[in-house]
């Protein structure tokens, strides 16, 4: 093996980062961009900060593109994918991030939030991970990284939608890491505590019940999916980036 591959375990492979335009999945492709794998930074409304978390990979000599698609959608999904595999190649690394949180007590959230919330950041992993599937099982390599939340381990204190979304990855990450184990695809989820994004410092919460006395940041998280994609060992497993929040 040379040095180069040493420094650079992910290169030639594909990354694809969704909701990567900000916070943990920004942090995340410049992670994985580090290890020498391309990077597909997805983003559904942000351009201009997609474009400069592109702009501070190529600074770097990484290369990543700027893909916009709202990942609850399948058709949009459809065309993230086919963007990715023509300017970048096929997806071996999927980082499934995008989500939204709706800060919401048992009486706010109605229907509509709960249909909302379960799609951007529920229904999203399905899909994605739907279509990139047939390349990855082709190929017989692959990773597939899932933000979960201590919210699916605790409840946490955005709302029942949330909870119940960032569960439901977990079922999903094990449904998938059972499945694929043999084939030479890993499939783990990260289930952070409060991290300081625009999605952590918007709960109003402080660091007070955090054991280590500080959110965290999202490059601490980053580190932790960057190794997911590097190892092939570890699969159908929950990482918890919580500042021991909640020790597992
Ligand atoms: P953030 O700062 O709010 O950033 C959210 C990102 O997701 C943005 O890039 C946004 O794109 C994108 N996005 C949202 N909805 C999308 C959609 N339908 N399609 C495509 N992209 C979409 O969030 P964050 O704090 O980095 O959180 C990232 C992930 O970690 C989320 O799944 C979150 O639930 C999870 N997490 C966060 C914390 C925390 O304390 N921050 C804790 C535990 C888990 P635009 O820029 O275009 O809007």
């Amino acid at each position: 093996m040379s040095t180069t591959s040493i420094e650079r375990p992910l290169d030639g492979r594909v990354a694809l980062v969704t909701g990567a335009s900000r916070g943990i999945g920004r942090a995340v492709a410049i992670a994985l961009a580090r290890q020498g794998a391309r990077v597909a930074v997805n983003y559904v409304q942000n351009a201009q900060a997609a474009a400069e978390a592109c702009a501070a990979i190529a600074a770097e000599g990484g290369r990543a593109v700027a893909v916009q698609a709202d990942v609850s959608l399948a058709a949009d999904v459809a065309r993230l994918v086919a963007e990715t595999r023509r300017q970048l190649g096929d997806v071996a690394i999927l980082v499934n991030n995008a989500g939204i949180a709706r800060l919401q007590s048992i009486e706010q959230a109605t229907e509509d939030d709960w249909d909302a919330v379960i799609a951007a950041n529920l229904k999203s992993v399905f899909l994605v991970t739907q279509a990139v599937l047939p390349a990855m099982r082709a190929g017989g390599w692959g990773r597939i990284v899932n933000l979960s939340s201590t919210a699916a381990q605790v409840g946490g204190i955005v709302g029942p939608h949330y909870a119940a979304s960032k569960a439901g990855i977990l079922g999903l990450t094990h449904f998938y890491a059972s499945r694929l184990a043999g084939e030479g695809i890993t499939v783990n989820a990260v289930a952070p505590g409060l991290i300081a994004t625009d999605m952590g410092d918007g709960l109003g919460a402080t660091a007070a019940r955090i054991p280590v006395g500080r959110f965290g940041t999202a490059e601490e998280v980053a580190d932790v999916v960057a190794m997911l994609a590097r190892n092939g060992y570890l699969t159908g497993q929950t990482v918890s980036p919580n500042g021991g929040m909640y020790p597992t």
